[in-house]
């Protein structure tokens, strides 16, 4: 380890905060009151012994600020899993934060830190870069409408630019920059706002009043009247409150219908009510099959995200074919989920779906660097557009997945614009070792079972095969 002197910032309320084996003149201690970003700017790392709710506040505002959000900030003892997210966890002793500051330090000087407030991406990817073991795990926090927030976030944009954190999250994964690690929860959403304040009611399937309760009901064989059993209790029998007619045995005088619930305001009675599920947020109502499911993921810095730091190009690979007819994935999906009820009514509907994999980009990235692999995809996405009609569509699952949607397309088409897209790696081949690999396969209606299938279930069985379905 180095001799050099090191500058160390402790900040606490307390006077007795001693660290052991420092020299005290090697140290700047900071009440948490008075502190100010600027002057921890220079410090070598930084511990923070202060109660969670102001040590959480302390780190937002470091970690906030472009010039101490890259420090190495410690805490004294373990508070809770918003301040460790936001933290470079607990400090054993000097020799100890000392090592891991270190190394920040030295990752970080492969590139040039970012200091422009809007370049959200690519302060948070620099972030992680020099923390390669951090894993940003989504925390439950209620008065978010997406239920689960990841504290790290916040800190790296303006508030007003604040996207939906999992939004942020998802593009950034989809962009390749991230690699989702575990599942942590899954959250049926407002399909308008996305929230996942819902609140579930029984309703009247004819007036949509929530005055519903489960009953028990009567049928009058006399008269045929049908009502709630209270209805026909009178004193010590069972009288017809229609007709007059006491009820004496069942099955011959009058038996129970299958209805179990009645409205109190329009009296229908029904075997089910209907449920809806009622947003919190924007106050719409849904049945509950047209909620969105979300996925809560942890996530880390990936192999092309770290390859994207050290280029210092964040660019957005993938929207390099966004020149392509490109629809968002969930337009996709809805459109070919539409094809689907297309083809199961009109034989003579045809479609296509493609897949266009992108192999070895990651060691093109490597190979080549951003720039140079960006020219060479510009170039693929214009010649793919040439071949491809105004009406196909595309859409991207990850940053080297293309899907193409090839309206009155028979397979026999299908084949025929694979071989020119495979034709067209002849150009792309540049004397050297690597090339531009695509692997393409494709599917059409005859592949599909029109009763079954849904465009989740072609995606994933395309994806999944081997070679054309
Ligand atoms: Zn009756
Ligand atoms: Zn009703
Ligand atoms: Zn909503």
């Amino acid at each position: 380890m180095s001799k050099e002197q090191l500058y160390i910032g402790l900040i606490s309320d307390s006077e007795a905060c001693e660290f052991p084996g420092i020299r005290p003149e090697a140290v700047l201690a900071i009440p948490s009151q008075t502190l100010e970003p600027e002057q921890c700017a220079c410090l070598d790392y930084i511990i923070i012994d202060l109660l969670p709710r102001d040590a959480f506040n302390v780190l937002h505002t470091l970690r906030a600020h472009p010039l101490t959000r890259y420090l190495a900030l410690f805490t004294l003892k373990v508070l809770n899993e918003h301040v460790s997210a936001l933290s470079d966890g607990v400090v054993k002793d000097h020799e100890d934060a000392q090592i891991i500051a270190h190394e920040q330090k030295r990752l970080q000087e492969a590139f040039t830190l970012v200091k422009d407030e809007t370049d959200s991406d690519a302060a948070l990817l620099q972030f992680l870069y020099t923390r390669p073991n951090k894993i940003l795990l989504p925390l439950q926090n209620l008065s978010n409408k997406a239920l689960y927030e990841y504290p790290l976030l916040r800190c790296f944009t303006p508030n007003a630019l604040m996207p939906n954190p999992l939004d942020w999250i998802n593009h950034l994964v989809e962009q390749g920059f991230l690699n989702r690690v575990t599942l942590i929860d899954r959250l049926h959403c407002c399909p308008n706002c996305h929230s996942a304040r819902l609140k579930f009611l029984d309703r009247c399937p004819l007036c949509q009043s929530i005055d519903v309760n489960e009953a028990r009901f009567f049928h009058c064989f006399t008269c045929g009247h049908v009502n709630t059993e209270d209805q026909f209790i009178q004193y010590d029998s069972l009288r017809c409150p229609r007709c007059q007619t006491i009820l004496r045995h069942i099955g011959s005088d009058y038996d129970r219908p299958i209805e179990n619930f009645h409205c109190k305001k329009c009296s229908e009675n029904f075997i089910e009510p209907e449920i809806s599920a009622d947003c919190l947020d924007c106050r719409n109502p849904f049945p509950p099959e047209k909620l969105k499911s979300i996925s809560i993921y942890s996530v880390t810095i990936s192999k092309r995200g770290r390859h994207a730091v050290l280029n210092e190009t964040i660019t957005e690979i993938s929207s390099i074919f966004n020149g392509l007819n490109y629809v968002t994935p969930e337009h996709f999906k809805f459109t070919l989920n539409w094809f689907l009820r297309l083809c199961k009514r009109s034989p003579e509907i045809h479609f296509s779906l493609m897949h266009i994999q992108l192999t070895d980009l990651d060691d093109l990235l490597s190979a080549w660097g951003t720039g140079k692999v960006q020219l060479l995809l510009q170039d693929f996405s214009k010649s793919l557009r040439e071949l491809i009609r105004s009406t196909d569509l595309s859409t991207h699952s990850d940053a080297d997945s293309i899907w193409l949607l090839l309206p009155q397309t028979p397979v026999t088409g299908a084949f025929v614009l694979k071989g020119r897209i495979e034709n067209l790696k002849e150009k792309f081949e540049i004397g050297s070792e690597y090339s531009l690999k695509t692997q393409i396969k494709f599917l059409g209606r005859d592949d599909c079972d029109f009763e079954n299938d849904t465009a989740e279930i072609l995606l994933s069985r395309l994806l999944g095969s081997q070679h054309n379905v």
